[in-house]
């Protein structure tokens, strides 16, 4: 089956205003004195974390760093177990951390992330995603900072692919068949 972009669900605009509305918040939740490390997850959240700790205010001593994950499943489901395709680059341990994800679906690959970092003794760990399709909940994820909560149905853009495709799309999009 063929597939094309659908109508806006979330524009530009839109994401930026909510974008700076999260940076504002995880400003106001942090102290100044202390590493605060966002991890992004590759490819997808790329996007979203570079515009997120460019809205940070300059005295919050912000690091960055990425994983690469990927989790088994049949293809259309994912079965939360993580394989680490690259690593962190430094130590978590006795910082804080956000893990940033662009979409928390099941919640099964975030659920298994977040234990295997706890497992890395952080002082603090805290989630963020961009898009929380909550319907799609099959395990408890606690959501720290959440973006927009979305409907059951496939989006593109703004890091988002469709089989390697449309993740450059400024605007997120639905995806519908041809
Ligand atoms: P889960 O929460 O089910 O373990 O998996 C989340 C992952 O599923 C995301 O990182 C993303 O790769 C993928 N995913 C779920 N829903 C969508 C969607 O609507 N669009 C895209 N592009 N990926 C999705």
């Amino acid at each position: 089956m063929a597939y094309k972009l659908g109508d806006v669900i979330l524009s530009r605009e839109t994401i930026a205003r909510r974008v700076k509305e999260i940076a504002d918040e995880i400003a106001k939740d942090y102290d100044r004195d202390k590493p605060l490390v966002i991890v992004g997850i590759l490819t997808g959240a790329a996007f979203f974390l570079t515009d997120l700790v460019r809205e940070m205010p300059e005295d919050l001593d912000v690091r960055v760093d990425f994983m690469s994950v990927a989790s088994y499943g049949d293809g259309t489901e994912s079965s939360g177990v993580v394989r680490i395709f690259h690593d962190l680059k430094s130590s978590i341990e006795g910082k804080n951390v956000i893990v940033v994800e662009d979409i928390v679906d099941s919640g099964l690959t975030l659920a298994h992330l977040t234990e295997l970092l706890k497992g890395r003794n952080p002082a603090s760990l805290k989630v963020c995603v961009l898009l929380d399709k909550y319907e799609r909940r099959k395990t408890e994820v606690k959501v720290d900072y959440c973006g927009f909560r979305i409907p059951d149905k496939f989006v593109v853009g703004y890091g988002l692919d469709y089989a390697s495709k449309w993740r450059h799309l400024k605007d997120i999009k639905y995806v519908v068949e041809e």
